[in-house]
């Protein structure tokens, strides 16, 4: 079993890289941002809780974010393992986990601000669809034009450039320390994330050891 911890700034490719690990190692990704989106679209109590502190530009309690990974975990569909993404983001989450769980290893996925702006800035949106563009890597055909439906394509509400300084503040202050305890445990692997999508799954597999099955 491989329990996993993925970490790393908005837009590194968290995301993109833990979903392709899944796929050929069949463990669980528990992306907490996919749990926060889904108690908000399923308007649950804690999704308008959630969508308030979103709209009002501030971090998720820790209280909350600890309650939905015990549940979450506590669901033992996971016999091959897990990746968590989103989590833990500060260090009382941390110590919280850290106290209830064991992890194999971090997968910290390392980028400078400037490659964070220039990839999140050119995030778009099908207002119609939801399908996500991006305009370095994945362009519409026709400009702000889904090619699937032909909806309009939009920038998310959060996607701006002071919505994104905040969030890359938080990530200093509030993350990196959580970084740097897992460090001192030695559980920290680093790869270079502003290189393409293979070249950082090669090198995440290549450093944890791990082989396809
Ligand atoms: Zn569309």
């Amino acid at each position: 079993m491989h329990k996993y911890v993925i970490m790393g700034a908005q837009g590194c490719g968290k995301g993109t890289q833990a979903k392709l690990l899944k796929q050929v190692f069949e463990m669980v990704h528990i992306s907490v941002g996919d749990i926060f989106r889904w108690h908000i679209q399923s308007h649950t109590k804690l999704g308008a809780r959630i969508k308030r502190l979103i709209a009002d530009g501030r971090m998720i309690d820790d209280e909350i974010v600890e309650q939905i990974i015990r549940e979450r975990l506590a669901q033992h569909d996971w016999n091959y393992g897990f990746i968590l993404d989103g989590f833990p983001r500060t260090l009382t989450q941390a110590a919280f986990f850290l106290e209830s769980y064991d992890i194999d290893a971090v997968i910290h996925i390392d980028v400078p601000d400037e490659v964070v702006f220039e990839r999140v800035l050119a995030r778009r949106l099908c207002s119609q669809c939801g399908l996500d563009y991006n305009l370095i890597h994945h362009r519409p055909a026709t400009p702000d034009t889904c090619d699937v439906c032909g909806g309009k394509l939009v920038i998310r509400s959060d996607d701006n450039k002071e919505g994104l300084q905040q969030r890359l503040r938080d990530y200093r202050t509030q993350t990196e320390p959580v970084l740097q305890l897992f460090a001192k445990k030695e559980l920290v692997i680093q790869t270079d994330g502003a290189r393409d999508i293979d070249a950082i799954q090669q090198d995440i597999r290549s450093q944890l050891g791990l082989r396809k099955v």
